[in-house]
């Protein structure tokens, strides 16, 4: 299976900012950890939409997935609030799915367990659902939007900045992309095989 790993914002584009805490930098950093467990697990094909800190323009994003034939897409980003109030301050992650595809659900509900099992006591506030994300709309594919916490949480800010918990959430978002890919692959699981002694001839596709 090949994936598409999208990391949020990149060059002029910040993303959301606190203090010295920057939504592009983070989710590269995040993107670049989880390419290279990908790799070492071997399994799956990460495909990126930026390696570096860059521009690449939204329609850019959709298109590298696309001429890759990637089967899933997955977008990294941070929220921020400016708006909030302490004590009530915004906090935890959540994936994003566009609801009309069946196949977002599966992604979304495997991508939320393997973070929930992985990071007790973080606030992980679950799948929610948009069909205003121009992202998950136009992706051709399977996709989520993980916005993995909030960047003006400054709790939140320094955990996913630390490569220790970005290594932890590369591997809980690996497994959770191995577990969509095993899905997929048994549903074309064959439900007979053929019989032991049958002549080669006698089998026909
Ligand atoms: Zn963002």
């Amino acid at each position: 299976m090949k994936v598409c790993l999208d990391a949020g914002h990149g060059g002029k584009d910040i993303g959301a900012k606190f203090k010295r805490y920057r939504e592009k930098d983070i989710t590269l950093a995040i993107v670049r950890e989880l390419e290279s467990v990908m790799k070492a697990d071997g399994q799956h094909t990460p495909i990126l939409t930026r390696m570096l800190d860059e521009d690449v323009l939204l329609v850019e994003r959709l298109r590298i997935a696309n001429a890759h034939g990637c089967d899933a897409f997955l977008s990294i980003h941070i929220h921020a609030d400016p708006q909030h109030d302490p004590p009530e301050r915004a906090t935890g992650a959540e994936v994003w799915m566009d609801p009309s595809n069946q196949r977002n659900s599966t992604l979304c509900k495997l991508i939320d367990e393997n973070l929930l099992n992985t990071f007790e006591g973080y606030p992980w506030q679950g799948i929610r659902s948009s069909e205003e994300l121009d992202i998950l709309q136009c992706a051709t594919m399977p996709a989520a939007l993980l916005e993995v916490g909030f960047i003006d949480s400054r709790h939140e800010a320094e955990f996913l900045s630390r490569p220790v918990i970005q290594h932890r959430l590369a591997q809980a978002l690996c497994a959770a992309l191995c577990a969509y890919a095993s899905l997929l692959s048994s549903a074309y699981t064959p439900k007979c095989s053929p019989p032991q002694d049958a002549e080669p001839q006698r089998l026909r596709l």
